[in-house]
């Protein structure tokens, strides 16, 4: 019998191995340095033993999208050089929570929430990275703010003790191009750079559209299925 660990490493590494190869294809096709390009292992569905083999392969940053599941696998791998990404719809209730142990959040679509995270992050003496998170298509059950919003939600985080505005983030629509929904993410990165210029991050690029991403100047990939193989669907 093998052993069920080595196996799932292997898996894993094969993942891996696939993702970064198509990473580094797509930087070569846009001219663009793999450094440039931070990979982001999403890890919802999955537990801390898959965290801890991505650690073990050189993964060091990890993102979930639930407080609960996120705040358990954080304390399980404490132990660990990680930096947690959180890329979830946010209630303002979880924000004491998820100050705790994330990072950079990338899903920050509203004031109060803003308002939530700074006095949260206060408290506990923590400085979290916000991106503001931008609705690209027609579809508001995503979260994500209007682009006419950016503005002003990006110069809130900008002022707000224990935050820091880190840039955008967007998940492509549903139907059309990707393309088209990342290159506009892009300008609007763009155009908040010359306010803020080193809100210099563009989350951008999942399993299915990672290449689209890099060739429309994304920093981050969030990248889940890929890595770590299908989810099973999720039940509230
Ligand atoms: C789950 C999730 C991802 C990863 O999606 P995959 O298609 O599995 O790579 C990326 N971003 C967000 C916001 C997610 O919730």
């Amino acid at each position: 019998m093998d052993d069920p660990n080595t196996t799932r490493r292997d898996e894993i590494a094969a993942g891996l191995a696939e993702v970064e190869r198509r990473i580094t294809g797509a930087c070569e096709a846009a001219g663009r340095s793999r450094r440039e390009i931070t990979l982001v292992a999403v890890t919802k569905t999955y537990p801390a033993s898959d965290v801890r083999i991505l650690t073990a392969l050189g993964v060091h940053d990890v993102a979930e999208n639930r407080d609960q599941e996120a705040a358990a696998k954080a304390s399980e791998c404490a132990d660990l050089p990680l930096t947690w990404h959180f890329v979830g719809q946010l209630q303002t209730n979880k924000a004491r929570s998820v100050v705790s142990y994330a990072d950079m959040i990338h899903s920050v679509d509203r004031p109060r929430l803003v308002e939530a995270l700074g006095r949260e992050a206060v408290k506990a003496e923590r400085r979290v990275t916000c991106l503001v998170q931008v609705a690209l298509d027609e579809d508001p059950g995503r979260g994500g703010v209007i682009p006419a919003e950016l503005p002003a939600l990006a110069g809130m985080i900008a002022r707000t003790e224990g935050l820091a505005l880190g840039g955008v983030m967007a998940v492509a629509p549903l139907r059309g191009d990707p393309n088209r929904a990342f290159a506009r993410l892009l300008e609007l990165s763009s155009a908040m750079q010359e306010e803020h210029p080193d809100a210099t991050v563009v989350s951008a690029g999942m399993s299915g559209d990672l290449a689209e991403a890099i060739a429309n100047g994304a920093t981050h990939l969030r990248v889940g299925t890929a890595l770590l193989g299908r989810r099973k669907p999720f039940v509230r």
